[in-house]
């Protein structure tokens, strides 16, 4: 098999690069490790910056996203009972829209089966070689047969436990990393939400999320340990806590039956440079960011609208430049959101540190929530950079 680019993970990033290449005249193969139906419904991020949305409008693929998607202008800060919205469209203009990333994946998968070219699901052992060369080659198993596909690049879109990263020779890369000593526990409930916009809820005994995936589906999260047993969280236990946490005169949580429940450890992550010869690394496989931010979908997005502009730029003129600095150009952004998404993390999160950190906290959640000045600063990060051009 021979193609232009290969794509490893039928992601976010794998399946809008590959998107995004097809509408340029590039070929390109898709090989992802598991099943189209596994894909489709793996419940993760739902928050879509404004430049994400336009981005896949532009791309032609937002068609139910503007038909299903909810669009917010505002979220809200809860702590000592008291909330405080920050009015993010007020602030920039800009806004969000809640969109599960499972239905952008389906979406993409749609657009690129009607393209008519390859995206192969269920594929194993893939392996990377010969990247430092320009004829580099990913190597797989598909319906039981040995594989090779040579071709121009690798796109290593393969998440945080994929292949492509650790397939760079040891000494390339430099990896910063922070571990969280908490984790959150999630909960997909068939219920209406109990608020237009999202919570943020900073309560003594953790922090706690408000989200929603629909007019009938909430997402609702609590801090809780990074191991943390699910067996120990019946859901009458989760649903008391998050009563606890949400506390406030006036206001009331519903409940419903909960559809899902799982244990996401927090952890930020970046590896330098994002590029080896010819393979670049898109998404999840070059950082990871806690969820506090809602950044890990729109991130993945953004690299491959860079990458994608380095490739047809080369196709079309042999020029290097965009390829060059592609490293450069993703770093500054992803950088940007580790510090957003820490700054969140650390301002909403019970820190079990001494009390001076508490009461630095809280003087911190005051000033977003007095100052107009802190406030767009938090709502400019939260709805992302508007694309240029
Ligand atoms: C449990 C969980 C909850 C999350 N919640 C949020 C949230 O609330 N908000 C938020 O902003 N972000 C959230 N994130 C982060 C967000 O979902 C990711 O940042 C986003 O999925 C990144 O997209 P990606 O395409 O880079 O990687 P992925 O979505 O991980 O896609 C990588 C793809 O590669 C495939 N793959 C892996 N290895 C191989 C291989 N060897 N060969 C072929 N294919 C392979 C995988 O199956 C997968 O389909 C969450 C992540 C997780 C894990």
């Amino acid at each position: 098999m021979r193609t232009q680019v290969a794509i490893v993970g039928a992601g976010p990033a794998g399946l809008t690069l590959a998107h995004l290449l097809h509408l340029e005249g590039i070929d390109s193969v898709v090989l992802e490790a598991r099943s189209r139906e596994y894909v489709e419904q793996r419940v993760r991020a739902g928050v879509l910056e404004q430049g994400t949305v336009d981005l896949l409008s532009a791309m032609g693929v937002a068609e139910r996203l503007h038909r299903e998607g909810i669009v917010h202008h505002g979220i809200e800060l809860r702590f000592d009972r008291r909330g405080y919205r920050i009015p993010l469209t007020d602030l920039t203009g800009r806004s969000i829209t809640i969109y599960g990333q499972q239905e952008v994946v389906r979406d993409l998968i749609a657009a690129r089966l009607d393209t008519e070219r390859p995206l192969l699901f269920e594929v194993e052992d893939v392996s990377v070689h010969d990247v430092a060369s320009d004829r580099p080659a990913v190597r797989f198993r598909y319906e039981g047969a040995a594989q090779e596909l040579e071709c121009d690049v690798i796109a290593g879109c393969d998440g945080f436990h994929g292949v492509c990263r650790d397939s760079i020779p040891a000494g390339v890369l430099t990896t910063y990393s922070r571990e969280y000593p908490f984790g959150w526990l999630g909960i997909l409930a068939a219920v209406a939400p109990s608020s237009d916009e999202l919570i943020y809820a900073s309560h003594e005994r953790g922090f706690a999320l408000h989200s929603l995936r629909s007019p009938d589906l909430s997402r609702l999260y609590l801090q809780c340990a990074p191991d943390e047993d699910l067996a120990d969280w019946p859901d009458e236990r989760i649903w008391e806590e998050l009563h606890m946490r949400f506390e406030l005169d006036g206001w009331a949580l519903h409940e419903g039956p909960v559809l899902e429940k799982g244990v996401t450890g927090m952890r930020s992550f970046v590896v330098e440079p994002m590029q080896y010869g010819r393979l670049y690394l898109a998404g999840d496989a070059a950082h990871i960011v806690p969820p506090t931010g809602a950044k890990g979908l729109n991130l993945a997005v953004a690299d491959v609208r860079v990458l994608a502009g380095g490739l047809v730029e080369w196709y079309a003129t042999g020029d290097t430049a965009l390829l060059e600095t592609y490293s450069a150009t993703c770093l500054k952004r992803a950088w940007r959101a580790e510090h957003f998404s820490y700054f969140m993390t650390h301002m909403l999160h019970r820190l079990d540190g001494d009390p001076f950190d508490a009461k630095l906290q809280r003087a911190q959640l005051e000033y977003v929530c007095s100052s107009e000045a802190a406030a767009t600063s938090l709502a400019e990060n939260y709805v992302g950079p508007a694309y240029v051009g």
